[in-house]
C-alpha cells in the first residue's frame, strides 16, 4: 500500500500544531516545534509570502490535518467521508469516531505502540489477536467490547513494553482499557468527539467534501 514517505516533522510544521508521527520523540524537547514559533516549511515560512487563506483553503487545511493525523491516504480519506456521510447522525462526528476506532489508532491509543505509524506496521505483521483471533487489517475497525490482546509469541517485544511503561493511572480515555499484566487492551465503547484526540474543526470538511 501508498505510504507517506517525506520528513513526517515537515507535516507538523505545515499544519501548525504537533501531529504526534514520530513517537516519544514527540514528547520530547527534541520535536522541533517544542518551545518554538510554529512556521510552515520552507527556509523562510513560506506563507508569509502567501494571500491570506480563502474559506476553501481553511477547509483544505482542517482535511489535511485530519487526514496526515491518522496517516490516511486521500482516496481512502474520501471513502471513509463518503461512509460517514451515509450513516445516522453528525457526519464530521462519525467520521472522526470511524477513524478514532481503526485498529491501528486503538492499538497506539491503549499504548501498545510509541506511534500510529509503529501500531500499524505492528498489525500488519499480526502481534495482535482482537477476540481470540488475529487481526493483521490497520483499517479494521474495532466494535463496542473488543478485546485487543498481544500475542504469545510477540509478548517479548520490547517496544510494546516500553510504550505499555508509558500509560500512566487514569491517563488513557474512557472508550479504552488496559491491563497490562495481561497484555490486554479493550475497546469498551464508541469514543464521544471529546474523547477524539485530533485537534480540528471536522465541520470544515463537511463543508469541503459537500460542495
Ligand atoms: Fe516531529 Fe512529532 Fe514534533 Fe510532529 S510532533 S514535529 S512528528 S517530533
Amino acid at each position: 500500500m501508498a505510504r507517506y514517505r517525506d520528513p513526517v516533522c515537515k507535516l507538523c510544521r505545515r499544519e501548525g500544531l504537533k501531529l504526534y508521527l514520530k513517537g516519544d520523540r514527540c514528547q520530547s524537547p527534541k520535536c522541533p516545534l517544542e518551545g518554538r514559533k510554529i512556521q510552515p516549511p520552507g527556509e523562510h515560512g513560506l506563507d508569509r509570502r502567501r494571500p491570506k487563506k480563502t474559506e476553501y483553503g481553511l477547509q483544505l487545511r482542517e482535511k489535511q490535518k485530519i487526514r496526515r493525523f491518522y496517516g490516511i491516504l486521500e482516496k481512502q480519506f474520501r471513502l471513509y467521508y463518503k461512509k460517514a456521510s451515509q450513516m445516522k447522525g453528525v457526519t464530521g462526528e462519525n467520521l472522526l469516531v470511524m477513524l478514532e476506532s481503526r485498529m491501528d489508532n486503538v492499538v497506539y491509543r491503549i499504548g501498545f505502540a510509541p506511534s500510529r505509524a509503529a501500531a500499524r506496521q505492528m498489525v500488519r505483521h499480526r502481534h495482535f489477536l482482537v477476540n481470540g483471533k488475529t487481526v493483521d487489517i490497520p483499517s479494521a475497525q474495532a466494535k463496542p467490547g473488543d478485546v485487543i490482546r498481544v500475542r504469545d509469541r510477540s509478548r517479548k517485544i520490547e517496544l510494546i513494553h516500553e510504550s505499555m511503561k508509558k500509560v500512566r493511572e487514569g491517563s488513557l480515555p474512557e472508550f479504552l482499557d488496559l491491563d497490562k499484566a495481561k497484555m490486554e487492551g479493550i475497546y469498551k465503547s464508541i469514543p464521544t468527539r471529546d474523547q477524539v484526540q485530533v485537534d480540528a474543526n471536522e465541520q470544515l470538511v463537511v463543508e469541503l467534501y459537500s460542495k
